[in-house]
C-alpha cells in the first residue's frame, strides 16, 4: 500500500449516475473520472443541471452509482453509509435549524454522534472564533443575517472535523460583495483547517478566483480538469473555452507549422500565429479561439499590427473596463475585445465607427474540436 501522502482525497473511478428506466433513462453522471488531492480546494464548475449536486450525493453516499467506483484514501466506500464517511456536506439553502440558536446547530453533528459535553463545548468555541461569530452564540439562526447563517452552515459542517467538505452552491444566495468577501473566508478556512474542500459553483469567475484545480462539467460528463490557468488559457474544446469567461472564435486554415506554432490563414484577419495544443495533429481547417482582452482597438490606419477591420457596434461600459463588439469584414463574425479603462479617458470610439483590431503575440490558440 503506497504512503498516505501520496493516496488521494478522493477518487472518482468511471461513476455513472442513471436515473429513470427504460426510454426515460438520463445519465445526470456520465463515466466520470476525477482524482482530488489531499488538502485541495477543489471546483466542480457547469451549468445548471450538468451533474454537480448528483455527483457530490453520490461522494457524500445520499446517491449510489449505477457503474463506476469511489475511493476514500484509497478505499472503496461503496458499502459506507453517509453518516459514517467522514465526509460533511455545506447545502445550498444551508439546512440550519431555525429554533436552535447559532451554538447549538454548530454542535448538533457532535451531540448526535453521542460526544462528551465538554468536547462539544470546547469544539463549538472554536468553531465560533473559526467562522468570528463568537458574539452571536446565543442568537436563535432565524435572527441572523444570511451572511451570517453561511457562516453557521460552515461551523456546523466543520465542527466533527471531516477528512472531506462538500459545499453545494454555497454562496449563491449572498449578494455580490458579501460573496467576495466569504470568498476570501472559505480559502482562509481551508487553509486553516487543511480539510479537502470539494466546492461546487456554476460561476467561472468563482471558480478562477477560489480554486487550486477545476473539474469543468457539462451534461454529466466531466470535459477537463486543470489548475485556473490552464483551464483559461488553454480549454480542452469549444464548451470550456466559451463557459470560461468571453472567447472569439475564428475560422481557418491552417498554412504551415514551425515548433508548435501554426501559421493559419483566416478569411476575416489574414494569417494569424496560433499556439497548438500538446499532442493536437494540426492539420487544414482549424477554429482559434481568442480572448477578448488580448486584442487591442486601433484605427485602421494607426498600428502596422492592425490584422482586422470592422465596424463597431456596441460599445459597453463595465465600469473597470469597456467591451467593445466589431462586426468584422465578412458581415457575420462579431469580434469582443475588452479594454480596462485608465483614469479621466473617454471613449475612444462611437458607435458606427471603421475600427481595425490588433491581435497580441501568442493570444491566439487552436482548438482542439
Ligand atoms: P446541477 O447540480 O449541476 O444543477 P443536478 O446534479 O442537480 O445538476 O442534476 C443533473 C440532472 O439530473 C438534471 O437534469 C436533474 O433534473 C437530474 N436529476 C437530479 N436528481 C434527480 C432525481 N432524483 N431523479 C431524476 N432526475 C434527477
Ligand atoms: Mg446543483
Amino acid at each position: 500500500m503506497p504512503h498516505m501522502a501520496e493516496l488521494n482525497a478522493i477518487e472518482i473511478r468511471s461513476v455513472s449516475k442513471v436515473f429513470g428506466f427504460g426510454e426515460f433513462a438520463f445519465s445526470a453522471v456520465d463515466n466520470a473520472s476525477v482524482s482530488i488531492r489531499q488538502n485541495e480546494f477543489f471546483t466542480l464548475l457547469g451549468p445548471s443541471g450538468c451533474g454537480k449536486t448528483t455527483l457530490l450525493r453520490l461522494i457524500a453516499g445520499f446517491e449510489f452509482p449505477t457503474s463506476g467506483e469511489i475511493m476514500l484514501n484509497g478505499e472503496d466506500i461503496a458499502a459506507m453509509p453517509p453518516f459514517k464517511r467522514p465526509i460533511n456536506t455545506v447545502f445550498q439553502s444551508y439546512a440550519l435549524f431555525p429554533h436552535m440558536t447559532v451554538a447549538e446547530n454548530i454542535g448538533f453533528g457532535l451531540t448526535m454522534l453521542g460526544r462528551p459535553k465538554q468536547e462539544i463545548k470546547d469544539r463549538v468555541s472554536t468553531m465560533l472564533k473559526l467562522v468570528r461569530m463568537e458574539a452571536l452564540a446565543g442568537r436563535r439562526t432565524s435572527q441572523i443575517s444570511g451572511g451570517q447563517q453561511q457562516r453557521v452552515a460552515l461551523a456546523r459542517a466543520l465542527a466533527p472535523q471531516p477528512k472531506v467538505l462538500l459545499l453545494d452552491e454555497p454562496l449563491s444566495a449572498l449578494d455580490y460583495k458579501l460573496r467576495k468577501d466569504m470568498q476570501i473566508e472559505l480559502k482562509r478556512l481551508q487553509s486553516e483547517t487543511g480539510i479537502t474542500f470539494i466546492f461546487v459553483t456554476h460561476d467561472q469567475e468563482e471558480a478562477l478566483t477560489m480554486s487550486d484545480r477545476i473539474a469543468v462539467m457539462s451534461a454529466g460528463k466531466i470535459l477537463q480538469v486543470g489548475g485556473p490557468r490552464e483551464i483559461y488559457d488553454a480549454p480542452a474544446d469549444r464548451f470550456v473555452a466559451d463557459f470560461i469567461g468571453e472567447t472569439n472564435f475564428l475560422k481557418g486554415r491552417i498554412r504551415s507549422v514551425t515548433a508548435g506554432i501554426a501559421e493559419v490563414e483566416t478569411p476575416t484577419a489574414g494569417r494569424i500565429s496560433a499556439t497548438i495544443p500538446k499532442d493536437f495533429n494540426a492539420d487544414g481547417d482549424v477554429t482559434l479561439v481568442l480572448r477578448p482582452e488580448h486584442a487591442v482597438l486601433c484605427a485602421p490606419a494607426e498600428r502596422p499590427d492592425c490584422q482586422m477591420t470592422g465596424t463597431l457596434e456596441n460599445v459597453v461600459y463595465f465600469g473597470t473596463d469597456t467591451h467593445y463588439h466589431v462586426r468584422l469584414s465578412d458581415h457575420e463574425t462579431v469580434f469582443t475585445l475588452r479594454e480596462q479603462n485608465k483614469p479621466l479617458q473617454s471613449a475612444r470610439f462611437a458607435e458606427g465607427d471603421r475600427v481595425g483590431i490588433a491581435i497580441e503575440p501568442n493570444a491566439a490558440r487552436i482548438l482542439r474540436n
